[in-house]
Parts: structure tokens; C-alpha cells; sequence
């Protein structure tokens, strides 16, 4: 099979025709359509991550069909099915963590498209209880974007609790997605950009934020809890002095650059900082139920899969304008 693979951090993917894995015992075979491309992506690229499986195939926001099921699979998917494959590819069941309903933390797990191989191919093997059905209102490219950026900055939106007043810092695929459904819930948004970012501040707006406005301004109001999706640690103490007392900051993505110190007295008043790890496929299930619902809309840039780092690129140099995607086999436009 075609796959786009990384040798090693900080070089190119190289396109290679790999041997394709055999499902085993639990998995799934599937045949990928798709394949969006994460931040988290990037951080693996570059280096930022520690101990990636090496080589390794990327991307861990996979649609696709299932081709064939090995022995004893989940009966929740039949040969032909559609299927979405997240970033939690496999937990123990057994450690603490998985004991208490936290297995996003499981001590072993196995991360899609980082610990183990990913999307950016003609097939990938899943295990089958940790692959999603999706909506069917959603193409193939469409619902893509939802299994990341949607799933993760669902449990990021979930950790504010009832907060009404909801600060976004870093206005990205994940801070789209979740603003509607935030909206739809009758929250207000404040929308953080580049400071300048004019552009980026307008498109927030017109997705219905109360405010938008640079990551150097004060929103016009204390706000009740801030997300930031954006890996700056600077961002942390400028969020925390827009919170009010019992405000919390929730620190949403894999990778930061350092927080710098701050006063004692901008975190007094019951205010918290806290990051979201990974998901568990509870965080997945409630989002694509509600997603459909709202209905949250996706906007994405498609690529061949063998134009894999020009997506990457794009990416890094803040060229996207959308979530890029991948297009792989049996899709349309796909090569
Ligand atoms: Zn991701
Ligand atoms: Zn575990």
C-alpha cells in the first residue's frame, strides 16, 4: 500500500509503498478515504513529542471502510461499514486510570498516528473498540476535522463546566467547532487572535462570538473560564488575568512552550489552570452526537495524500485557512 512515512523527526515524509498489517485479534482492517492533519502532527514532525514509533505513519483523524475484521472484533461494525479512527488507539483496561473512567490517562495507551501507525495511507489496522460510527450527514472530507479537533476540543469546552462567559485563545479548527456548539448552548464567546489579526477576528464574528479581539487585549468583561488552543505557554497568565474569581484556565493542546511566572495574586480567588490529555471514547460518543445536531460545520482544504508536507507546511507557516484533509483512495478527487 501507499503510505507517506517518517523516518525520522525533522525531515520530510517520504512516499513508500509499505506492507499492509493483517488485522488481529479485536482489530479492524480499513480502507482510508481520508485523513485530516492535526497540530499534533506537526509537534511529531518537528520533534516535540518524545519517543514516536519510528518510522512511522502520521495522522490519527481517519475515515474509512472497514475492509476486513479480525477474529473476535467488536460485532458493533460489519465489513463495509464507515468508520472514524481517533487519537486514543488503545488502553490497557486495567490500570487506575482506566479503572476510574479516566482512561485518557491509561498509563500505557497507545496513541493513533504517534505510538502507532496512522492514516496517512491506503490502510491502517484499528482496534475496533476504540473506532467511531459517524454521522451520516457528513461526507467523507466533512466529518474528518470532528475526530481530533472536535473530540478534543470537546473535552477542553466540557472541563469550562457551566461557565458562560468562555474565552478561546488561539481561533484554529478547534476553536471553530467548538464555539458552535457552544453557542448552541447559549454560551458567550470571546474570541482571542494574533494580536493584529484582523482577518482571523472578523471570521470569529461572523461565527457569532459575543467579542473578538488580539491575545494582548482585555475582553470587555471577566471572563467565567478560558480555553487556549494555542501551544504559547504567554498565553496562560494573559488568560488568567481575564478570568474572574473562581475562573478556570483550561490548556487544551499536546505541546506548550514554557509558561512564564506571574504574581501569586493573579491566580488568588479560586482560580485554576488546568490541560486536557487525550480523550476517552465517552468525550468522542457525546460529541458526534451533538455535533450533527447543532449542526457543526467543518471547513476544510483537501490534498493528495502524496502532498502530505505541502499540507504540513502550509500548516506550520499559518497558510491553511481550513482544516487541511487529506484525500486517499475511492474518494472522490482522490488520486
Ligand atoms: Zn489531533
Ligand atoms: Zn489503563
Amino acid at each position: 500500500m501507499r503510505a507517506m512515512v517518517l523516518d525520522k523527526p525533522r525531515q520530510p515524509l517520504q512516499l513508500r509503498d509499505v506492507e499492509k498489517s493483517r488485522p488481529a485479534k479485536g482489530q479492524l482492517l480499513v480502507r482510508i478515504a481520508t485523513c485530516a492533519v492535526c497540530r499534533t502532527d506537526l509537534h511529531v514532525v518537528d520533534g516535540e513529542l518524545p519517543d514516536p514509533k519510528l518510522p512511522l505513519i502520521l495522522g490519527h483523524q481517519i475515515v474509512g471502510r472497514v475492509e476486513e475484521i479480525g477474529e473476535e472484533a467488536n460485532s458493533k461494525f460489519k465489513v463495509g461499514d464507515r468508520v472514524g479512527i481517533p487519537w486514543l488507539g488503545w488502553t490497557d483496561g486495567d490500570c487506575v486510570y482506566c479503572r476510574s473512567n479516566r482512561e485518557n490517562l491509561c498509563d500505557r495507551a497507545k496513541f493513533t498516528g504517534y505510538t502507532i501507525d496512522g492514516g496517512y495511507a491506503e490502510f491502517v489496522v484499528a482496534d475496533a473498540r476504540f473506532c467511531f460510527h459517524l454521522p451520516e450527514q457528513y461526507d467523507d472530507v466533512d466529518v474528518a476535522p470532528l475526530l481530533c479537533a472536535g473530540m478534543l476540543g470537546y473535552r477542553s469546552y466540557r472541563k469550562t463546566g457551566d461557565a458562560h462567559r468562555l474565552g478561546i485563545y488561539g481561533f484554529g479548527n478547534a476553536a471553530r467547532l467548538i464555539t458552535q456548539i457552544a453557542i448552541y448552548e447559549g454560551r458567550e464567546i470571546f474570541a482571542f487572535t494574533r494580536p493584529g489579526d484582523k482577518t482571523g477576528q472578523e471570521s470569529a464574528r461572523k461565527l457569532g462570538t459575543a467579542w473578538a479581539g488580539g491575545s494582548d487585549e482585555m475582553p470587555p468583561e471577566k471572563l467565567d473560564a478560558a480555553i487556549i488552543f494555542a501551544p504559547v505557554g504567554a498565553l496562560v497568565p494573559a488568560a488568567l488575568r481575564a478570568l474572574a474569581k473562581g475562573g478556570t484556565v483550561v490548556c487544551g493542546g499536546i505541546h506548550m512552550s514554557d509558561i512564564p511566572s506571574f504574581p501569586y495574586v493573579e491566580l488568588w480567588g479560586e482560580r485554576a489552570i488546568c490541560s486536557v490529555a487525550n480523550l476517552t471514547r465517552r468525550d468522542g460518543e457525546e460529541f458526534l452526537d451533538i455535533a450533527p445536531r447543532v449542526p457543526v460545520r467543518t471547513e476544510t482544504e483537501t490534498f493528495p495524500l502524496e502532498e502530505a508536507n505541502t499540507a504540513l507546511d502550509r500548516f506550520r507557516s499559518g497558510e491553511l485557512n481550513a482544516t487541511a484533509v487529506l484525500l486517499i483512495s475511492d474518494h472522490p478527487g482522490a488520486r
